[in-house]
């Protein structure tokens, strides 16, 4: 087993990796940018390595500041987390020369799922049902003019490179073609480096429904069953469930034996995720391959009982999977809420700054991967990710009701969070059906404004406990407050009498 693990990666997600280290007794190596000195993954570390200035392309994407960090701290194994470098095929390469290795796919495997149409071939390759579209990008408007005619409106057109929901954009008739190409191939420039844009067929209202798969390197390829992440905005994930109600058992086997076989046919390795669309005729398409961990892996580690971080880490260090298909089985319901710094009023605007206060819930079935604490500043520079709220319980329902408690029981003040909103997805009667679908929030909470004002009273009395430094105020009972780190959380090792101890 590897010794010691460098962490490329910030926030909850790096918090995440180092408290699966500490349980396999691996040292954790964390690397920081200016804006996050003191940050939570920087004092949790063993060891913390200085990156650069706080714009990403200086720190946590600087692909040779990283290698540096990795071989001056001896470092044998890089964990990307999700974002940044996770999948990028030059940064894997990179490692593999360096003989450092990477705890994802090799570069290969990642060129190949790393490009939707690239993607899309492959899955063609082996007969898996795709969305209807272009199988190459094109810069011709007559290919793009012939692929709508062969189609049909409406269309949406997609960046090859694409991620995070960027570059997205429907068309719905020609005269909005032209301008949707055109404005689609802008943004992916900027945002990839790379203006490839194709077409594929908008399906009208669909269920997001993705397929956990582990693969090692002796050929061993399985699924933990799937997710859903129909609740989006932006195209972007918010909440997340498993099992997803949308599936009977034989179309849950149709589609977790496809998607094991994408993973084979790319000859893909370690944690990955394949996700469909799944349409209101409940007929499912390959959509693409996301080649990391997810954000919302957590929903899956708990109903299958796996720790998805500490076998991504095995697998990296050529250990087989220790279960077969038949050994995995779903138990019991798991959403997860992303907790983010953006403002649902003002259509999810990110709003950085400084946390006055964060408290959060606790409780059976509760867990909350999170990045903050009270006092922390809030950066503009990343991905407005505070942290992760999950519940588990034997039944959807029950995980639902207790979700929404978890919610009102979470703080966080300083700053707008998408905390009131989420709780509103919830207890809205569709979602408690299970009707759920990726407009579900355009359709059923479009213009949403938070509801009553009584939390301001809780609000005030809560700033005012922090202010006064009080560490008895009844307004902090029943939950954790996050304080800002001690000089005793913060000085990192140090020795007496000659044994070591980590804070
Ligand atoms: P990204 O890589 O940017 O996240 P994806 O291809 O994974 O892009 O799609 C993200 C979301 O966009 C999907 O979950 C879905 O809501 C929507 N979407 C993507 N392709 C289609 C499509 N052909 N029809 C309808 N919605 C789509």
């Amino acid at each position: 087993m590897f010794k010691k693990i460098l962490i490329a990666n910030r926030g909850e997600i790096a918090l995440r990796v180092i408290r699966a280290c500490r349980e396999m007794g691996i040292a954790t190596v964390a690397v920081y940018s200016e804006a996050d000195r003191g940050s939570r993954h920087v004092q949790q570390a063993d060891e913390a390595r200085f990156l650069g200035p706080p714009p990403p392309l200086e720190s946590y994407l600087n692909i040779e500041a990283i290698l540096s960090a990795a071989g001056k701290s001896g470092a044998e194994a890089i964990h990307p987390g999700y974002g940044f470098l996770a999948e990028n095929a030059l940064f894997a390469r990179r490692c593999e020369e360096s003989g450092i290795a990477f705890i994802g796919p090799d570069s290969k495997a990642l060129a190949l799922v790393g490009d939707k149409v690239a993607s899309r071939r492959t899955a063609a390759s082996i007969q898996v049902p795709l969305v209807p579209g272009m199988m190459a990008a094109s810069r011709s408007m007559r290919e793009f003019e012939e692929a709508v005619e062969s189609i049909g409106y409406p269309v949406l057109v997609k960046a090859s490179g694409g991620g995070g929901g960027k570059g997205m954009h429907i068309v719905r008739s020609t005269k909005e073609l032209h301008s949707a190409v055109e404005t689609s191939r802008r943004e992916a420039r900027s945002a990839f480096g790379d203006d490839s844009v194709y077409l594929e067929k908008y399906i009208e209202r669909p269920r997001h429904v993705e397929f956990q798969i582990l693969a090692d390197h002796h050929g061993n390829v399985v699924h933990l069953f799937e997710r859903e992440c129909s609740i989006q905005r932006r195209y972007q994930k918010i909440l997340e469930e498993t099992p997803s109600v949308a599936l009977d058992n034989d179309l849950r086997r149709r589609m977790g034996r496809t998607a094991v076989a994408i993973m084979k046919a790319t000859h893909y390795t370690n944690a990955g995720t394949v996700e469909f669309l799944l349409d209101q005729d409940r007929n499912f398409y390959f959509l693409e391959v996301n080649a990391r961990i997810q954000v919302e892996h957590p929903v899956t580690e708990l109903v299958l009982g796996v720790d998805l971080v500490k076998q991504q880490i095995r697998i990296a260090c050529g250990e087989k999977l220790p279960f077969r298909q038949e050994d995995l089985a779903q138990r019991g319901h798991a959403i997860e809420c992303r907790i983010y710094a953006e403002n649902p009023e003002q259509d999810f605007l990110p709003g950085p700054g400084r946390i006055i206060l964060a408290r959060e819930p606790e409780g059976p079935g509760i867990r909350c991967d999170s990045g903050i604490y009270s006092g922390i500043e809030v950066s503009s520079f990343y991905d407005p990710i505070l942290s992760k709220l999950i519940v588990w319980s034997e039944d959807r329902e029950t995980a639902r009701r207790r979700m929404i408690a978890a919610l009102n029981d979470y703080t966080i003040l300083g700053i707008p969070t998408t905390i009131g909103f989420l709780a509103d997805v919830l207890d809205h009667p569709e979602f408690a059906a299970g009707r759920t679908h990726t407009h579900f929030i355009n359709q059923h909470l479009p213009n949403w404004k938070p509801r009553g004002s009584d939390s301001v009273l809780l609000d005030i009395a809560l700033v005012a406990s922090a202010l006064s430094g009080s560490k008895h105020s009844g307004a902090r009972q029943g939950a954790r407050q996050l304080e800002s780190p001690t000089p005793w959380q913060t000085t990192g090792k140090w020795e007496i009498g000659g044994s070591r101890h980590g804070l």
